[in-house]
């Protein structure tokens, strides 16, 4: 998948994750986010229905908004895990990516179920080489160790701020995380984001996460980028093209 439009932009960067269908002003929020420079955004979904929308939203902004379809650890019920994997599967070759998926120890649903289905999500990864993006809570080491022990290649983890030590297997073995605008005031955050080298390093914003009270969009990935900046101690353009450079190839776009 190619991004369309890539001329006059100073400042070129990617929302490497965004809930686009939980957007209530998408259109003027993708506009906004074009006009500050965003180059390509990726939309994850996380059960049947947000992901047949993130697919629909991607149609309707081809070489713009790029899909990745998932099933997130606060979705998984039992009765509807095959559906949802079987949708999975139908559709992950018109994603760049699969995702949100995996661990939430602090949500109700059944440990060794989550387990499970992320297991055969894994699967799918290495079946068809799709990078995946990773939610992990109370969960680092856990989700970790799956999706290494099953020979993932490409794998994200999304708005790390889990431990410094899990933080170097994930390095070691060749895997990215991605930064929020919370790596403005987050210490767990930045702690992770100062480790990590910028070569391993992806620009996101979660949106509509609230950051200190504030609904986000995909244009708030210039928080991030502002935020990534001062903890690196590097110039915005240097970080912008480098996690740039990181999101196009872990996400072939
Ligand atoms: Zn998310």
């Amino acid at each position: 998948m190619h991004i369309e439009k890539e001329k006059n932009l100073s400042l070129p960067l990617i929302d490497g994750h965004a809930h686009l269908n939980e957007l209530e002003e998408l259109e003027e929020d993708l506009k906004e986010a074009k006009s500050q420079g965003v180059l390509a955004i990726i939309g994850v979904g996380m059960c049947l229905k947000s992901n047949r929308r993130i697919l629909a939203i991607a149609e309707e902004n081809p070489g713009f908004v790029f899909p990745a379809i998932g099933y997130h650890p606060w979705e998984i019920k039992k009765s509807e895990v095959r559906e949802n994997l079987a949708f999975i599967e139908e559709n992950v070759e018109r994603c760049v990516a699969i995702g949100e998926v995996g661990l939430d120890y602090k949500a109700k649903v059944a440990k060794e179920l989550q387990r499970e289905v992320l297991q055969e999500i894994v699967r799918l990864s290495v079946r068809y080489h799709k990078t995946l993006i990773l939610h992990c809570r109370y969960s680092h080491q856990r989700v970790f160790s799956i999706v290494s022990d099953m020979g993932v290649e490409k794998a994200i983890f999304h708005w790390y701020s889990g431990s410094l030590d899990v933080l170097d297997e994930i390095l070691g073995a060749g895997y990215s995380i991605s930064a929020t605008p919370a790596a403005a005031y987050s210490s767990q955050h930045q702690a992770a984001i100062s480790k990590a080298p910028l070569e391993r390093l992806l620009l996101e914003t979660d949106s509509p996460v609230e950051y200190q009270g504030e609904r986000s969009g995909p244009a708030d990935v210039l928080k991030t980028l502002g935020a990534v900046a001062r903890i690196k101690g590097i110039k915005k353009n240097q970080v912008a093209e480098i996690t740039t450079k990181n999101a196009r190839q872990l996400l072939e776009l």
